[in-house]
């Protein structure tokens, strides 16, 4: 049953040869069995879950059923639910039972979805690695001594490993994307302002965007049909009618130009990653896409636009978390300003600390020109590169990650070398435009992933262009063996 996708086990549902309760025992299990070894998941609402698909068996057997009923899902622990321990990876959270549901675990959950639990993630998504969370460290399910990537990589490890046949993630500079290359699933950012970010935590805001993680490109259109959409509660949301991503999927290839850029395929990138993004490219060549060279300039400015952008909202979001309203507060205050500090100073982590300090820094006043002005100039140049390359070509194709998942600790005393792992990835963020992962592959035993970029509002495209992929490759039916 495992090896299953989202899409097949709706099928089974409907057709009622499986109960939801069933199919949702048997995940609850699995998760009991083996995540002692992954520590993929925060929370487990094992109790809950069996309700919820309960009410979707009712749903099914009275024909009041819609694509998603009853097929279980999880949550990166980023999104609030009601009810339910929202830690966002953070100490300063671990106390926190959300009083609302974010807008995408209600979309998901009005679809009928059951949701089988929370999944760990880096502090308040900060991190490429996911052992920055107060949870401890997620072990990637294809060797337990490497990482799985981050932010999201609780929601990929638990993909990839089959304790649920998807998961939600969000993605700030490249966190969908990148731990679903490492462990090699399916990952989509999609553009900003698609799916709402309202009742997800937030980290920087004008990055930040929530998406699927799955097994197979037909699983993250049937997920995002269900998340995306304008939501009056999140000003940011697209009022935008949302495709019927399933529609197009299989839309032939022919005549479609896809862009490599230089830069993405020169100094840092590991040679058997760039073999597999290579080989990949040339099934795309075979199915009748044209190829074609683009350059974008600015990508070697990306990183260093991001690490001033990306703490300067982090600054700004995170300083409600005070000790006063809700989440962690010190014991014995002497005072405001000794609340404030200790709070602050006990919940947060180091990697959040780090970002909090850049941040006030940059935005202070007299560095706001120097550093923040000019990052958003540098972004604008950025963004800018994107779309000239999109009058040549209809997607852009490239690796996800510079190199397979890295050992745990390898980069930890490190964050420039940490912050490097999401080199072509987040200028696409910076762009606001949509990005895939997809597998593509394995280099020394390691999943690498293909990534494709769209311009804004190009879901359809991307989705089209992985699921034709997905039917003449099985890289993304692979599972880590001993996860059975
Ligand atoms: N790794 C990047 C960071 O640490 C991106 C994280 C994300 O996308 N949430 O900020």
């Amino acid at each position: 049953m495992k090896e299953k996708t989202l899409t097949e086990l709706a099928l089974l549902l409907q057709q009622r040869e499986l109960s939801s309760v069933e199919l949702t025992q048997y995940y609850l299990d699995r998760i009991q069995r083996l995540d002692t070894t992954l520590n993929s998941f925060i929370s487990v609402t094992g109790e809950e879950a069996l309700k919820q698909a309960a009410v979707a068996d009712q749903k099914i057997a009275v024909g009041e059923a819609g694509p998603l009923t009853g097929v279980p899902i999880a949550h990166k622990d980023i999104f609030c639910t009601q009810g339910v321990r929202t830690s966002c990876g953070s100490k300063m959270l671990d106390n926190f039972i959300a009083p609302y549901n974010a807008t995408v675990v209600e979309k998901m959950s009005e679809a009928g979805v059951v949701m089988l639990g929370k999944t760990n993630m880096d502090e308040f998504a900060m991190g490429s690695s996911n052992e920055n969370s107060f949870y401890g460290a997620v072990s990637n399910p294809w060797n337990r001594e490497y990482v799985p990537g981050g932010s999201s990589g609780g929601s990929a490890a638990a993909v990839a490993a089959r304790l649920t046949p998807a998961a939600t993630g969000t993605d700030t500079g490249g966190s969908i994307r990148q731990p679903a290359a490492l462990c090699g699933v399916t990952g989509l950012k999609p553009t900003y302002g698609r799916v709402s970010r309202w009742g997800m935590i937030a980290f920087a805001s004008s990055l930040d965007q929530g998406g699927p993680l799955t097994q197979s490109a037909e699983d993250a259109a049937l997920m995002l049909s269900a998340m995306a959409g304008f939501d009056p509660k999140d000003s940011t949301s697209m009022e935008r009618e949302v495709p019927d991503y399933s529609a197009t999927l299989n839309n032939p290839l022919q005549g479609v130009r896809i862009g490599l850029p230089r830069e993405y395929f020169s100094e840092g990138l590991d040679g058997g990653v760039e073999n597999v993004v290579q080989e990949a490219i040339a099934e795309y060549r075979k199915m009748g896409a044209e190829v074609v060279d683009i350059d974008l300039p600015n990508t070697r400015l990306a990183v260093p636009t991001y690490y001033v952008v990306a703490p300067a909202e982090c600054s700004s979001n995170l300083s409600r978390f005070d000790g006063v309203r809700y989440g962690h507060r010190c014991d014995d205050p002497r005072d405001l300003e000794d609340l404030y500090k200790r709070s602050r100073g006990e919940g947060f982590g180091d990697e959040v600390k780090r970002r909090i300090m850049i941040g006030a820094y940059t935005l202070s006043a007299g560095y706001y020109d120097a550093y923040y002005l000019k990052a958003q100039r540098l972004r604008r140049l950025i963004s800018e590169d994107f779309q000239r390359a999109f009058e040549r070509v209809d997607v852009i194709m490239g690796p996800v990650t510079p190199t397979t998942a890295f050992r745990k600790g390898e980069k930890s005393d490190d964050p420039v070398n940490m912050y490097l792992s999401d080199i072509y990835t987040i200028a696409v963020s910076l762009a606001g435009l949509p990005g895939m992962s997809i597998p593509a592959g394995f280099s020394d035993g390691m999943p690498v992933g293909l990534q494709l970029i769209g311009n804004h509002f190009d879901e359809s495209r991307l989705l089209n262009l992985a699921h034709q992929y997905q039917q003449v490759s099985d890289w993304h039916r692979q599972a880590p063996e001993d996860m059975a």
